[in-house]
């Protein structure tokens, strides 16, 4: 017997452009286009970010609506995530989508540096996302990019801001903020398993952490993120990468680490969201 790990996929990202990787699906087309390849690759969960005309980071109500439409229609089942994430967007409109009611939606618990910009979360935004999130119905994916996010998130549990058990994910190998180390993965998942008991978690690793972290989270139960948002190329010398083709990767981690995909249907059990209309 082999247990479920819910295999995410971010398949576009705020940053990553057509320059970067032709395979980067811009349009909701080819957003739904590359969420199909990756659901039939194993990936039950999809993290979605929009861009405007221009290529730009977006919260336009209407696109999110578009790839949502798209992928209920044609992955069934599969759980769709929107980012709420700041960059390259206005602050008073990254709640906007939620209004969409999409199964979840990413919260990150605090602010902090990655490579060349601050992203910035003030106390008072969190609170208000959170409270939209819970109002709506909506399960959010709390985004620990620094360990004080984890120890917020317990803070807005007490404040009964997010509703338990909270699904939590650790992002390692942002540069300035937290590195792709083991030890520092094992220490979090057991703070969490203290602080917030039936707390799920998955891990993200970026770049050329991606595979690495994803061994990690599979031998230590948690579940795991690919996908063209984190990591452009799965090595130096292959630019052209699909989110399916990294879908696959993760999906032949499984068996080694005794997991398997899990189906559209384990994932919403794990993560106690509804089944699929
Ligand atoms: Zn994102």
């Amino acid at each position: 017997m082999t247990t479920p790990a819910i295999i995410t996929v971010a398949i576009t990202g705020a940053v990553p452009s057509k320059a970067d990787n032709p395979a980067v699906p811009v349009l909701p087309a080819e957003q739904i286009d590359s969420t199909i390849a990756a659901f039939r690759a194993g990936a039950s969960l999809v993290h979605v970010h929009v861009r405007d005309d221009a290529g730009q980071s977006s919260s336009d109500p209407a696109r999110f609506a578009e790839v949502q439409a798209g992928i209920r229609r044609l992955c069934p089942g599969m759980i769709v995530q929107f980012s709420t994430g700041g960059r390259g967007r206005a602050q008073d409109e990254r709640a906007k989508p939620l209004a969409l009611k999409p199964d979840m939606a990413s919260l990150a618990t605090g602010s902090v540096n990655f490579a060349t910009q601050i992203y910035e979360n003030h106390p008072d935004l969190v609170v208000a996302m959170a409270e939209a999130m819970r109002d709506l119905g909506i399960k959010p994916e709390i985004e620990v990019f620094d360990l004080a996010m984890l120890y917020t998130t317990r803070t807005l549990l007490d404040r009964g801001v997010v509703v338990p058990p909270p699904h939590v994910q650790f992002v390692l190998g942002i540069p300035n903020a937290l590195p792709a180390r083991r030890r520092l993965l094992e220490f979090a998942v057991a703070e969490l398993a203290d602080l917030m008991p039936g707390a799920t978690w998955t891990a993200a690793g970026i770049g050329r952490h991606q595979l690495a972290v994803a061994r990690w989270a599979l031998e230590m139960g948690g579940h795991v993120r690919t996908g063209l948002e984190d990591n452009l190329r799965y090595d130096r010398s292959r630019l052209a990468i699909s989110n399916a083709e990294l879908v696959e990767q993760v999906a032949a981690l499984c068996p080694e680490h005794g997991r398997h995909p899990a189906s559209p249907a384990e994932a919403r059990a794990i993560l106690g969201l509804p089944a699929a209309a």
